[in-house]
């Protein structure tokens, strides 16, 4: 099974998707991440990528794609996907349409997260991340055992730059011109999708969404 998971920042797809992909045969890619990790490395695309991810807007498409494309390319296609942060434009739905064909695959499932801009404003605020392991935690509602370290890999935690008030704002403005068409591109398409309470409790998020995927909860 194929799953896109979709939602405004600060809904909770990251620490969802570590749940849904915490059973073996699961692979997350995580278009956020992946980019982080080429201007960390300080790669030609992370280069570029760089200015439209500080001030809150998306990287162009073709960037992205390629990005993607060459991502999956490298994987163990095995078992199932979880994209987490992609597709984000309606054009970026069409070409992972196009590339799952091409390996037999197709998006079986969309899995939206909703929940209020307000609310998102002050999680985001709150929200700081491992670099290394890229665990989320929330220095309100779920905060490490050690203040400002990973509880797994004891990194220092790091608040993302483009986490400001003013940033957040304009990638809250962008889910919803850009990134909301995706919702309705799915549903012309015929694939399953699934609108889910984003602002119940880590748990009972985690519920609802095994439960629309069919998935066994532990
Ligand atoms: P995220 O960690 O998913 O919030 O992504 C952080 C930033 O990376 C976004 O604000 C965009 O600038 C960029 N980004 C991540 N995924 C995409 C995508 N699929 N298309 C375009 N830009 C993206």
């Amino acid at each position: 099974m194929n799953v896109v998971l979709l939602g405004p920042p600060g809904v909770g797809k990251g620490t969802q998707g570590v749940f849904i992909t915490s059973e073996p045969g699961w692979v997350r890619i995580v278009t956020g991440d992946l980019l982080r990790d080429s201007v960390t490395s300080g790669s030609k695309l992370g280069l570029e990528a760089e200015a439209y991810m500080t001030s809150g807007q998306l990287v162009p498409d073709a960037l992205i794609v390629a990005l993607v494309r060459d991502h999956l390319v490298h994987l163990e296609l095995q078992g199932s996907l979880v994209f987490d942060g992609f597709p984000r434009t309606a054009g970026q739905a069409s070409e992972l349409t196009e590339m799952l064909n091409l390996l037999g695959k197709r998006v079986d499932s969309v899995v939206v997260l909703q929940a209020e801009e307000q609310d998102l404003v002050e999680r985001i605020s709150g929200r700081r991340s491992c670099p290394t392991c890229k665990s989320v935690y929330n220095i309100h509602t779920s905060p490490p055992e050690k203040s400002g370290f990973c509880d797994v890999e004891g990194s220092a935690l790091i608040h993302r730059t483009d986490d400001n008030p003013e940033t957040v704002l304009s990638r809250l403005q962008v889910y919803r011109s850009e990134t909301e068409p995706v919702v309705h591109y799915y549903q012309e398409l015929g694939s399953k999708v699934c609108l889910i309470d984003g602002s119940k409790s880590v748990d009972e998020v985690r519920t609802n969404i095994a439960q629309v995927l069919g998935l066994v909860t532990a």
